[in-house]
C-alpha cells in the first residue's frame, strides 16, 4: 500500500487525513526505519508494508463507532507504537496512553512523541500487570495488538477500563483463543458485543477486532500475580 492508496483506503473508513497528519505518518515511517537499523523494533520495515500493516491496520480500530466519542484510550504492549500512535495522530482531542515493558521501544516512543508533537500521548515504561493494579477503572477504551494470548490480555487490561467502557483487542487469528476465553470474559463481567472480521486490502490477510463491554467494576483479585498468569500461559499454548 503506497501513500496514495493509504489515503484512499482511509477515506473508505471515513477518515480524511489533513496534510499535517499525512506528514506525521511519513515522519513516523522514516524514524521507524532509521531506528530499526540500531534497535530491533519491528520486522515490518518496507515503506508499503508500514503503511498497510502498521498504519492502516492500526486505524481499522476506527471501525468501532464508540472510538469517536472516547476521551481516553489505553494501548498495552504498544511496541513501536501500534495501534496507539496512529490513533493519536488522527485524534488529537483524545488522551492516548501507551504501556510498554521494553526500554528501547520506550526510548523510541519518547523521541517520536517529541518529533511529532503529540501532546495527547503519555508513555509508561511498565509491565502491564503492574500498570493495571495502579490504574483501575480509568480508561474509556483499552486495546492491544498482537501482544499475548487473548485470555492473558483480557485479565491484564480489563481492570483498567471504566464501567460501560470497551476492550478492543486486535488480532489476526483469534477464534481458538476466543473459545478458551469466552467464559472468562463473563467471569470478569464482560459482554462480547461484536466480532468484527475483515481482510486487509491488497494482501487479504484476515483480521479481527473484538468489541467487549465491561459491565461491572473488576474484582480486585484481578490481575493475579504474574507468576500465576504466566503459568497459565504455558497451558494455553
Ligand atoms: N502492539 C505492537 C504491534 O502490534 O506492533 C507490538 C506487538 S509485539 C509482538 C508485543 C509487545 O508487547 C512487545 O513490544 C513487548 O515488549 C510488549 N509486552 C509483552 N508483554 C508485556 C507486558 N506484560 N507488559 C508490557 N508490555 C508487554
Amino acid at each position: 500500500m503506497n501513500k496514495d492508496e493509504f489515503i484512499n483506503e482511509l477515506k473508505k473508513l471515513g477518515i480524511s487525513l489533513t496534510q499535517s497528519e499525512l506528514n506525521s505518518f511519513e515522519t513516523y515511517k522514516n524514524l521507524l526505519q532509521e531506528y530499526n537499523k540500531k534497535f530491533n523494533l519491528t520486522t515490518i520495515i518496507e515503506d508499503e508494508s508500514i503503511y498497510l500493516k502498521h498504519f492502516y491496520d492500526s486505524l481499522c480500530l476506527m471501525k468501532v463507532v464508540e472510538l469517536k466519542t472516547a476521551k481516553t484510550i489505553l494501548d498495552i504492549g504498544t511496541g513501536a507504537g501500534f495501534p496507539g500512535i496512529p490513533l493519536a495522530i488522527i485524534n488529537k482531542d483524545k488522551k492516548i496512553t501507551l504501556v510498554e515493558s521494553n526500554g528501547k521501544k520506550v526510548s523510541f516512543l519518547t523521541f517520536l512523541k517529541e518529533k511529532l508533537n503529540l501532546n495527547n500521548v503519555e508513555i509508561y515504561n511498565s509491565r502491564a500487570e503492574d500498570f493495571a493494579k495502579a490504574h483501575r477503572e480509568e480508561y474509556d477504551i483499552a486495546t492491544s495488538r498482537a501482544v499475548s494470548h487473548l485470555k492473558i490480555i483480557t485479565e491484564l487490561e480489563f481492570p483498567t477500563i471504566k464501567v460501560k467502557g470497551l476492550f478492543l483487542p486486535l488480532k489476526s487469528n483469534i477464534e481458538k483463543e476466543l473459545e478458551v476465553t469466552k467464559e472468562f470474559i463473563k467471569e470478569l463481567d464482560g459482554s462480547l458485543e461484536e466480532t468484527i472480521t475483515y481482510t486487509l486490502p491488497y494482501e487479504n490477510s484476515k483480521r479481527t477486532i473484538l468489541k467487549i463491554r465491561k459491565l461491572q467494576e473488576t474484582n480486585h483479585l484481578y490481575p493475579r500475580d504474574y507468576s500465576k498468569i504466566s503459568k497459565e500461559l504455558k497451558n494455553l499454548r
